[in-house]
């Protein structure tokens, strides 16, 4: 088993592809391939098997790579009263981006009982390192629903705020470290976050002392996603809107996209006192980055992220890739942060003054 690092920690976005016997490979939506106790064993096991490679390859904060449900937001949404899933509607997601069939909000919101407590005991049963889970935030879980109840798109994400904070407490106790909120809606609707979606993400947290983390992405590398990106212009200047309030924000940790994206490097240093969660690893290519190019990105953000804030980590989950892909691509971004600490040295100088420094000490 590779050892854990000091600096440099590597994690990743959250999901991780579900492998074949567990339900359709290469899917957003995938079906599950079996049904009752065979399907919760076969949960189990790829909630196991995934743990295990992301010790062996080297990553620092493992997550239980979402195996246990179908889609991030829908996985919270099947836990909750009050939504209506016989009743589906077709909606514009993500400012019309792409239409979805989403269940109504009929009645008031309440949890049915716990969410994620069946994987998130059994990783923690299963794995010494950090643990991280994820769950969906709230303006993206309103951007997913439609509303017959409450008619008011705040009062509507303050009451999912009130139901995610329910779950994060008892994850909490569940032994997990890293609490992470997935919030891409925050990309797209930038006057919202200011004005009522970090209250939200607030509302979310209350309480909690474990680490907790926004993970504020493009969205996943599927074809909608890759031809929006493409309107967006020659740089993508979105998080330089959102992220001096979120340097505000008691929220400890934001999880970005960087490889492969316009969004000028710069932007990072609005987050002056967050940790940094990088994203060295593209998660809309197969191509497999090389350790340079991880160790790469890595430097640059450096310029503007403290080393001991900077956390190498995926531009975004790895659900829909294929296992094989995601499964080198884990091991590029363990080998890109080894070759970066081996670069920069060990106590997170800047490439230069750590280069001058092995000049002044060699024998
Ligand atoms: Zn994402």
């Amino acid at each position: 088993m590779s050892q854990i690092h000091d600096r440099f920690q590597t994690t990743i976005a959250g999901s991780l592809p579900k492998p074949a016997w567990l339900a359709e490979p290469n899917k957003l939506w995938p079906a599950w391939r079996a049904s009752g106790a065979e399907l919760e064993r076969a949960k189990r096991d790829a909630t196991l098997l995934w743990l295990k490679e992301q010790e062996d390859v080297g990553i620092d904060i493992v997550t239980e790579g979402e195996q246990s449900r179908q889609h991030f937001v829908h996985g919270f949404l099947e836990f909750v009263d009050g939504i209506d899933f016989s009743r589906k509607v077709k909606m514009g997601i993500r400012n019309n981006r792409y239409d979805a069939m989403v269940p109504v909000v009929g009645g008031p919101l309440r949890l049915k009982g716990r969410v994620h407590e069946v994987e998130a005991r059994l990783a923690r049963g299963h794995t010494g390192r950090k643990l991280k889970i994820t769950l969906p935030g709230p303006m993206t879980i309103v951007d997913t629903i439609a509303d017959e109840f409450y008619r008011d798109k705040v009062k509507l994400a303050l009451a999912f705020a009130e139901l995610l904070n329910q779950e994060a407490r008892a994850l909490e106790k569940d032994g997990v470290d890293v609490i992470q909120f997935d919030e891409p809606a925050f990309n797209v609707y930038l006057d919202d976050v200011k004005r009522w979606g970090i209250d939200a993400l607030h509302r979310a947290i209350e309480g909690l002392k474990c680490t907790t983390c926004v993970h504020i992405c493009y969205g996943y590398g599927i074809q909608a996603n890759i031809d929006w990106k493409r309107t967006l212009g020659g740089e993508w200047r979105q998080y330089a809107e959102i992220f001096p309030a979120l340097a505000k924000s008691r929220i400890k940790q934001v999880s970005l996209e960087c490889i492969h994206s316009k969004v000028p490097i710069e932007l990072l240093k609005l987050l002056k006192g967050k940790d940094v969660l990088v994203g060295v690893i593209d998660v809309a290519t197969d191509r497999i980055e090389s350790a340079e190019e991880v160790s790469d990105v890595i430097e640059k953000a450096l310029q503007y992220v403290p080393a001991k804030h900077l956390f190498p980590c995926t531009n975004c989950g790895m659900a829909p890739m294929d296992r094989e892909v995601a499964l080198k691509k884990l091991r590029a971004l363990a080998a890109g942060a080894a070759l970066a600490r081996k670069k920069l040295g060990n106590r997170g100088q800047s490439p230069i003054s750590a280069k001058s420094r092995r000049k002044k000490t060699r024998r």
